[in-house]
């Protein structure tokens, strides 16, 4: 198997939206260009030039109705820059100490700087993690990625206890507050309620008990034990 280390090098921004564009088509599968205007921030205007170029560079294809779609090579491309990001990511919680809440803001910087030798050695310090610190996986320097099936902790049925494997990571304050209730990757909760029509869900968090919103209940994904 090649090493996605041989790939050529990108530019920050070519980087950034083969990223989204990988986390579109793994979401619900289209990554259109108002989705992907959406994600990045920018008008979709400017999409259409950027995916016009990554189409002639054969990162992707892109079909008028269809939306966006990752070549082979476009999607190593995109593992590589998600392996830098969560590499980076547990190399500040674990070596540095960092909390998982201040992580991703600064991984989102470094992940265009840093070199995919430099990536290695980190990974390779803090023993190889399969995952970052917010529980999502961690592509290989290979180019594979390991994605387990994951439910959301919305869609759990009351008097199951399941284990929390992932949480999102973009929202500083949500990680802080998530923190504070306990529900962190390899916890075990247990729903104990749930109000009808996306009311509050009821946990069992170790020995406390705590309510959320059914918003927050999507972020947190779950394994069915
Ligand atoms: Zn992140």
């Amino acid at each position: 198997m090649t090493s996605i280390r041989a790939l050529p090098t990108l530019t920050a921004p070519v980087e950034d939206y083969l990223k989204v564009i990988f986390e579109l088509e793994a979401g619900d599968g289209v990554a259109g260009t108002n989705e992907i205007a959406a994600e990045l921030g920018v008008a979709p205007a400017s999409v259409s030039g950027m995916v016009r170029r990554l189409a002639e560079h054969g990162l992707i294809t892109h079909e008028r109705y269809r939306g966006v779609h990752l070549t082979k090579a476009g999607r190593r491309a995109a593992l590589r820059t998600i392996r830098r990001h969560r590499v980076i990511e547990a190399y500040l919680t674990r070596a540095l100490g960092y909390p998982w809440d201040l992580v991703h803001d600064e991984a989102e910087r470094l992940e265009h700087a840093a070199s995919d030798e430099l990536i290695d050695r980190m990974a390779a310090a803090i023993g190889e993690p399969t995952t970052d610190p917010h529980g999502a996986p961690i592509p290989t320097r290979e180019g594979t990625l390991d994605e387990p099936e994951l439910l959301p902790l919305a869609a759990v049925e009351v008097g199951v206890r399941v284990r929390v494997q992932r949480v999102g990571d973009r929202d500083a304050e949500q990680l802080r507050y998530l923190a504070e209730l306990g529900i962190t990757p390899g916890r075990q909760i247990e729903v104990l309620s749930r109000a009808p029509f996306e009311g509050p869900i009821s946990l069992r968090i170790g020995r406390v008990t705590k309510t959320i919103g059914p918003g927050l209940a999507k972020q947190i994904l779950v394994a069915v034990r």
